[in-house]
């Protein structure tokens, strides 16, 4: 099947059109995701501040990018002037770049927090404590460029259904400990989920899953 028949697929029969699906396209070619957007599909992810920018550049305007990988500060102004959400918020360092990239771009950005649920160390993200500390600091206050819109995590990479389970539980009881000090109606996302266990993190109360593998086929990392 065509990835735009996944995808439409996935839309009717995978997750309530409440969920928002972010097409996850790294490392597939730009022709694929062409493809997927001519059936109009308009929501896509990537990983990589290079490959997202040049993807950026080869397709349509009107594509709402998301950015799910880890990022390094140095690289937020390549994407700043066009990213649509950037999901993996892991320091107030990183924050703060954004919200001066965002500044000089002359917009908001919109973000996510990410946390630590797995129990892999290789994972990366903040836990609630560290979120709460600099949420509560005058620093945060400051930003004005930048749209805190919720909450971001992977589970554990395991068949152990429960262990994801507690996992995106989490995840959803930090967003409700933060949501009592975030008090603005534009925190409200819960992106978690992936090919493997997006059932889970819907029925745990995602707003957003990020699904790869799913759509375009599996990925060739042996190049
Ligand atoms: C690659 C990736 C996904 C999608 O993974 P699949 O298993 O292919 O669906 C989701 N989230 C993040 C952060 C990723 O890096």
């Amino acid at each position: 099947m065509s990835v735009s028949e996944n995808i439409k697929q996935f839309l009717s029969n995978e997750i309530p059109s409440t969920v928002k699906l972010i097409a996850v396209s790294k490392t597939k070619p730009i022709q694929l995701i062409e493809e997927a957007y001519q059936s109009g599909y308009r929501i896509y992810g990537e990983n990589k501040v290079q490959e997202l920018v040049e993807k950026y550049e080869a397709l349509p305007k009107d594509i709402e990018w998301h950015m799910i990988g880890h990022m390094q500060s140095n690289k937020v102004k390549y994407i700043a002037p066009f990213v649509s959400l950037i999901h993996g918020i892991d320091s107030f360092k990183l924050l703060k770049v954004v919200n001066k990239e965002g500044a000089k771009n002359n917009r908001k950005i919109n973000c996510l927090l990410q946390f630590h649920i797995a129990k892999e160390e290789t994972k990366f993200g903040l836990d609630l404590n560290e979120a709460l500390e600099f949420i509560k600091s005058p620093d945060f206050s400051d930003l004005k460029n930048i749209n805190i819109c919720g909450v971001m995590g992977m589970a554990t990479y395991t068949e152990n259904e429960n262990t994801i389970r507690s996992e995106f539980k989490e995840l959803v009881h930090i967003f409700n400990e933060l949501k009592k000090i975030i008090k603005l109606d534009t925190f409200k996302e819960i992106s978690m989920g992936m090919s493997g266990d997006y059932k889970i993190a819907v029925e745990e109360g995602a707003t957003m899953v990020r699904i790869g593998s799913m759509l375009f086929g599996k990925r060739n990392y042996n190049k």
